[in-house]
């Protein structure tokens, strides 16, 4: 029987951005722009036997170069989730943003035994040279995608394939789209299975009206991964956006702490 798990959103970042910005091509809908909030999130499965965290945030200088507004540094943001970097037990990368890994250090330094995942695909294409060519590079930092290469030369970063068992009842799944490796993760719980969707799915528009993100390696990857998503979706899987405000509301409750959202507790 597979094991159960609490899944928390936790948010630490946020901007006003606007759907032009947002979505791929904007000006092919012909609508009027439109501001929209982007927030941005990591997320915890947690039971008694182990504590994962999926994606570890920016960090302060990523931030600070992008004009991004940091509500918590991972360690805080870790701690109003309850827990501490020595507690957890996995960190699944679902790729390599600067949003994403900037984090990373927090639970990669002494003290820290947890295994550190991504997918093959993704590491390969940031270390490889197409991943330095500029309309792919200004995403990512080049200090953090070196944190990377020491995490596997020390035999701490496990490189999954395009379908992976973090944990009984915590699967990783290589959807690509946005960017070579993307993958989502989908966790077990009381109420059914959740699908943390991260940057495969950044707004709930775009798998409601079909509107790819701006941010695309590759646009066909993209829109295959909204259709493997709508079908769990259709099969029961609740699904977490990446960077959707609609969160909050869609799964917080009046007695979260505002920036931790319990999507299944
Ligand atoms: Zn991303």
């Amino acid at each position: 029987m597979s094991e159960l798990y609490e899944v928390l959103a936790v948010r630490y970042g946020t901007r006003q951005a606007s759907a032009a910005e947002v979505f791929l091509n904007y000006h092919a809908y012909r609508e009027p722009d439109r501001p929209l909030q982007m927030d941005y999130f990591f997320w915890v499965a947690r039971n008694p036997a182990r504590s994962v965290v999926i994606d570890t945030g920016f960090s302060p200088a990523g931030a600070a170069a992008r004009g991004r507004t940091m509500l918590m540094d991972t360690m805080p943001a870790l701690q109003s989730a309850g827990l501490t970097p020595d507690a957890i037990t996995q960190v699944v990368l679902t790729h390599a943003h600067y949003d994403h890994i900037g984090g990373l250090p927090a639970f990669t330094g002494t003290g820290t035994a947890a295994e550190v995942i991504m997918t093959r695909d993704e590491y390969d294409f940031w270390t490889g040279p197409m991943g330095r060519r500029g309309q792919f590079a200004h995403i990512t930092e080049a200090s953090e995608l070196d944190h990377l290469r020491e995490l596997r030369a020390a035999g701490r970063l496990t490189l999954a394939g395009p379908a992976h068992q973090v944990a009984p009842g915590i699967e990783l799944i290589q959807v690509g789209g946005h960017t070579p490796g993307q993958a989502i993760v989908t966790v077990a719980t009381a109420g059914g299975p959740v699908i943390l969707a991260s940057d495969a799915v950044h707004y709930y528009e775009e798998l409601e009206r079909d509107r790819p993100f701006s941010i695309v390696a590759c646009l066909a990857d993209m829109y295959a991964a909204f259709d493997q998503i709508r079908e769990l979706a259709e099969a029961g899987a609740r699904v977490v956006a990446g960077h959707d405000p609609q969160v909050a509301d869609r799964f917080g409750t009046p007695a979260d702490a505002p920036d931790v959202i319990t999507i299944e507790g």
